[in-house]
């Protein structure tokens, strides 16, 4: 559904009033302004805020710790040693997958190395990586370290995609281009499902179709993606993929993460592999046998037994997601929440030689986040914007980052970010 927009406060209200998932944000924990008032929060693109559910999540985990210590590995209401199968249906559900395909373990960074161990074989001839230029850091430095431990120069190895002159954000076209220049040698495609920076989303689909077409291995970082945009990754089919939970997802800081590794390699116990003995077929894993037998799917990717305060954080994270009626629902949202932010923006009638938004402008080509690119007095618009109440983030050299996320966020505040901007826009113009 797209409505006309207004840029009143009134036609906001009657958005909000109209939102199926206004009930949420009383979920939510806003972070208080210094008077007293709500922050308007847009940045759950980099920390998604508390649930209120959480803190009684982690207190029944403590619970059983205190009273049934040791025992509260296979008693009390969630036993700890199954503790993570219980997340794995609204795991699949949430990018698009069988439960088999995916396990929460770990920190993004790790699962990364762990997926590219397996997933990245370079061989003599067919060793090279495609990565978005400017990816984010952690995953520059993943690949990197993975190229040189196979014995490749990253300079070599590492092809990067960079946008044509004068745009901002890549082609599809681009990219499958790439895919085919890079032909036989290419090994692997690595790409953010959104770029942090920009907020594009990618045509992952098409992308893993190209990759596939010439013999390459394709997975996607979804740091910015899960819990954002409606995924399929199963019938994409994406060969690996990981993400974090705090984004999006609301998981707390430094949540565990997710990984998918497609049913294809369910039973490949031949993939080279990192283990331990989470990892190891459940049924004879406390034989403390010698000889390590890979579960199924991705929980043979498993190292060590679960973060239980952290995956109680994000499994009652993961339930209100479900509860507002799964991804799609908040997508539907989001859709219109960031369009009437794009809207608003536009509606400021500044020139891009003061502000421009990098993110695209089709719905299909990005999630919840606008990154604005402010050529003029960037820093001051941030710092007033901050003093105002409103939490987005600066990354250098100038760019603003808001992210409305549809679980905790209203039209209205969009609005009012509307209204302190076109204040600011007086003074710059
Ligand atoms: C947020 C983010 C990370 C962070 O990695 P951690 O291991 O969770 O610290 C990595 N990659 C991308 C693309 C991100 O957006």
């Amino acid at each position: 559904m797209m409505t006309t927009f207004h840029a009143t406060p009134e036609f906001a209200a009657t958005l909000d009033a109209q939102d199926p998932l206004r009930r949420f944000r009383e979920q939510f924990h806003i972070p208080p302004t210094p008077d007293g008032g709500e922050s308007i929060y847009f940045c759950g693109n980099s920390l998604g805020l508390q649930p209120r559910t959480v803190r009684a999540a982690i207190e029944q985990e403590l619970e059983s710790w205190a009273q049934q210590a040791v025992e509260g590995h296979f008693h009390g209401v969630s036993p700890w040693i199954s503790y993570h199968e219980t997340m794995a249906d609204a795991t699949a559900r949430l990018v698009g997958a069988n439960p088999l395909e995916v396990i929460v373990m770990n920190n993004l960074t790790t699962n990364l190395h762990l997926l590219l161990i397996s997933f990245y074989r370079p061989t003599a001839t067919r060793y090279k990586v495609l990565m978005e230029g400017g990816a984010f850091p952690s995953d520059q430095y993943a690949v990197e370290s993975q190229v040189k431990l196979h014995g490749y120069a990253p300079d070599d190895a590492i092809v990067e995609l960079v946008p044509r002159p004068g745009e901002h954000t890549l082609r599809t076209e681009d990219i499958e281009a790439k895919i085919q220049e890079i032909g036989e040698e290419l090994a692997l495609v690595l790409l953010g499902g959104i770029n942090y920076y920009t907020g594009q989303a990618f045509d992952m689909q098409a992308i893993t179709k190209s990759g596939h077409a010439v013999g390459a291995t394709v997975g996607f970082d979804l740091a910015h993606a899960a819990g954002n945009l409606v995924l399929h990754l199963h019938d994409w089919d994406v060969d690996f993929a990981c993400w974090c939970s705090y984004k999006y997802l609301n998981s707390g800081p430094g949540g565990v993460s997710g990984a998918f590794v497609h049913e294809r390699f369910a039973n490949r116990p031949d993939l080279p592999r990192l283990a331990g003995w989470w990892g190891h077929d459940a049924s004879e894993r406390f034989q403390m046998k010698k000889g390590f037998k890979p579960m199924t799917g991705a929980a043979g990717w498993q190292l060590a037994n679960g973060q239980i305060i952290a995956l109680a954080m994000h499994r009652a994270a993961l339930a209100l997601v479900d509860e507002a009626g799964g991804i799609a629902a908040l997508r539907r949202k989001s859709e219109q929440l960031t369009a009437y932010l794009e809207f608003i923006l536009r509606g400021l009638n500044l020139p891009p030689s003061i502000l421009e938004i990098i993110t695209p402008s089709e719905p299909q080509a990005r999630g919840c986040q606008l990154s604005l690119l402010v050529h003029k007095d960037g820093r001051g618009l941030f710092d007033y914007l901050s003093e105002a109440g409103v939490i987005g983030d600066w990354r250098e050299p100038n760019v603003i980052r808001l992210a409305p996320v549809p679980l905790y966020n209203t039209f209205g505040e969009v609005q009012r970010v509307g209204e302190l901007m076109a204040a600011w826009a007086e003074r710059v113009r």
